[in-house]
């Protein structure tokens, strides 16, 4: 791959991410890992799994057998000096923390308390390069970057910027096959046979070395998709925290006995899926690989993971890093190109037993169509136009600032943005203003700024679209309250904007904008209410915003919605399912419900009867 220092700007853009505060999360300094040991002890088990034979396999099995009764007594990973040295700055820094300040940007980090900051910048490993001094993408198949067997190679343009990125190979038809067949081979092979404490192990492993190359991750993230880093720092850590859930989660998957009588014995084994495609967008290229990868590895699948083609650059780099732990070739494979052509095929592979789609209804649709013949599982996350709703009882203060962030939090290309503001009619007028007031407070520019709320939207293509829709609903009859015209300059930026007199029909309310456009709403009571919440074709999230709590209960069995929250702006936890009614789609991520997805339950009878089973007596 290529090197190139990058122009002064980007450095100096670089160094601001470098120099970012990411200890400001909770610190748990019995997690503490010395990333050079860390790394020596992954290079010799990469050595031994290189190996091969069986002698050697079984020398594999007892280091490893060795490794985890050391971890167990605290001997490998355990804290060296120099990370006693840090524990005592890591502690100063704790004394400091504003934990609610430190995951305001987050909700997953709010629960999160392992968490951590083991190295600074100056010990990451050597592997790890910023974006500046690396240009040129392949693809990762079978363990390993490899060349697109069409050679197509695109120039990724930064959105905030509008100057080129990185160059990023785009795998055709012929590199989709060959990865299927790596992973087919590796589902047959060692990682067919991993026990689930060792892919909990691995899965643990891959999270301390999101954690420890956070830093690149984070500034990859950032450069690549436009979004603030106040978004993608928080982002990494939750493909982090993915990771060591599924790790965790798989030991809770057990078969079960059922007593049916008779002299029959019946047990349930839980058996992994297969080959797993899993198509993500580029809204958050790698907390959606987090979300995708870590239940298909912990059920045992083995992946070939397609991102978008504009933004493949973090999933490659999780890929490497899933290698450079431990998990054997082929288990996990990227294939970045476009989705009609390579992302068709893949989904329509004969080697592909299920399928995991996050995107757009429209083309979640047609996923569903190539699944049909092979009658293939799938899953599909999608689309959503999701209300906030705020009674006059509510604190209209907190209400609307979670509003802002509900619908702003990267710049609206979220698919749970609560992007319809529905509010009872005695309180309009003030929360119209209120919110009008708060879009004006949210901070747009340089993504690699801290300070920064809101970065640049995915590119000048999607910020037409975006426009094209507030036209739209301008024509309809909405009130352009703020926001509303792209600014001029470099970089596909798009301001705040508070749309107001909406009503349900109008295009802007039933349209997923996928921007920071917030459509106001009024109601006249909770039976208007929840009609307006539901009267759309989506049915992924609603936040109700309330002085009380029964009616907070009461619509939450109303409203039909994958996910509810009653005064809180979160919903997406590590844990939590996640997932959508109606035409938001099927299936659930993040949770124990996600991991049953991967799983195949196999029914197993066996005859204790003292004499042969003679149906007929023949
Ligand atoms: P999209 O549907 O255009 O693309 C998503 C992915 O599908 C991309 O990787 C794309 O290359 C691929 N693709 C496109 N056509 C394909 C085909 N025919 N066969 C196989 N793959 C194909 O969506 P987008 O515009 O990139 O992403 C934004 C959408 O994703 C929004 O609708 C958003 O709400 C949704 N989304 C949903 C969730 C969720 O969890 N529900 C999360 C994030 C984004």
């Amino acid at each position: 791959m290529g090197e190139c220092g990058g122009d002064e700007a980007d450095r100096e853009r670089v160094d601001d991410v470098q120099g970012l505060d990411l200890a400001d999360v909770d610190l748990n300094q019995d997690d503490l890992r010395d990333a050079e040991e860390d790394e020596q002890e992954r290079e010799a088990r990469k050595r031994t799994r290189q190996l091969g034979s069986d002698g050697q396999n079984e020398q594999h099995h007892s280091d490893q057998a060795q490794d985890e009764a050391e971890r167990a007594v605290g001997v490998v990973g355990g804290r060296p000096e120099h990370a006693e040295a840090g524990e005592e700055e890591l502690d100063d820094h704790a004394d400091q923390v504003d934990h609610g300040k430190a995951v305001e940007n987050h909700p997953s980090l709010r629960h999160v308390s392992t968490l951590r900051d083991p190295q600074d910048a100056a010990t990451l490993s050597s592997s790890s390069m910023a974006v500046a001094t690396r240009r040129e993408y392949g693809l990762f198949i079978d363990g390993a970057t490899a060349e697109p067997a069409g050679g197509e190679i695109r120039e990724l343009v930064e959105p905030a910027t509008g100057k080129p990125l990185a160059q990023a190979a785009m795998a055709g038809t012929d590199d989709v096959d060959r990865a299927v067949s790596a992973a087919r081979a590796a589902l047959e092979g060692e990682w067919g046979k991993t026990p689930p404490n060792e892919r909990s192990r691995l899965l643990h492993a891959l999270a301390d070395a999101i954690v420890a190359n956070r830093k690149e991750l984070v500034e990859l993230e950032t450069r690549n998709v436009g979004k603030a880093v106040s978004s993608t720092k928080p982002e990494v850590f939750v493909a982090a925290e993915s990771f060591r859930y599924m790790a965790s989660a798989i030991g809770s998957i057990e078969g079960g006995t059922r007593p049916i009588g008779g002299s029959i014995l019946s047990y349930t084994l839980k058996e992994p899926v297969g080959v797993a495609a899993q198509i993500v967008p580029w809204n958050y290229p790698i907390m959606l690989a987090g979300w995708k990868l870590a239940p298909a590895l912990a059920a045992g699948c083995t992946v070939v993971l397609k991102p978008d083609p504009a933004t493949p650059l973090t999933a490659l780099r999780l890929a490497e890093l899933a290698v450079e732990v431990g998990i054997p070739a082929g288990v996990v494979n990227i294939v970045p190109g476009d989705g009609p052509t390579t992302g068709a095929h893949l989904v329509s592979h004969t080697g592909v037993d299920k399928v995991s789609f996050t995107g757009s209804t429209a083309t979640g649709s047609e996923i569903m169509r190539l699944c049909a013949d092979a009658v293939k599982r799938v899953s599909l996350e999608l689309g959503g136009k999701s209300p906030s709703l705020v009674f006059a009882d509510a604190d209209l203060e907190d209400a609307v600032a979670s509003t802002a962030y509900g619908i702003y939090y990267s710049a609206g290309q979220s698919c749970e943005a609560r992007s319809r503001l529905l509010v009872e009619q005695s309180v309009y007028d003030d929360v119209v203003q209120l919110v009008t007031d708060k879009a004006g407070a949210v901070k747009v520019g340089d993504p690699l700024d801290p300070e920064t709320h809101m970065g640049s939207l995915i590119s000048e293509r999607h910020r037409e679209k975006v426009h094209g829709l507030v036209e739209t609903g301008r024509g309809e009859g909405a009130e352009v309250v703020t926001g509303g015209e792209p600014p001029a300059g470099d970089g596909a930026f798009y301001p705040p904007t508070v749309l107001a007199g909406v009503e349900s029909g109008q295009t802007v309310a039933q349209e997923e904008i996928f921007g920071p456009v917030l459509a106001v709403i009024p109601f006249e009571d909770e039976k208007d209410a929840i009609r307006i919440a539901n009267d759309v074709r989506y049915g992924l999230m609603a936040t109700v915003w309330t002085g009380d709590p029964a009616r907070g209960h009461r619509l939450a069995r109303r409203i039909k919605s994958g996910t509810f929250t009653i005064n809180l702006p979160y919903g997406a936890f590590p844990g939590i399912p996640f997932g959508g009614y109606k035409q938001s789609g099927f299936g659930r991520e993040q949770a124990l419900e996600t991991l049953q997805m991967y799983l195949e339950t196999k029914a197993v009878l066996l005859s204790t009867g003292a004499r042969p089973t003679n149906p007929w007596s023949l």
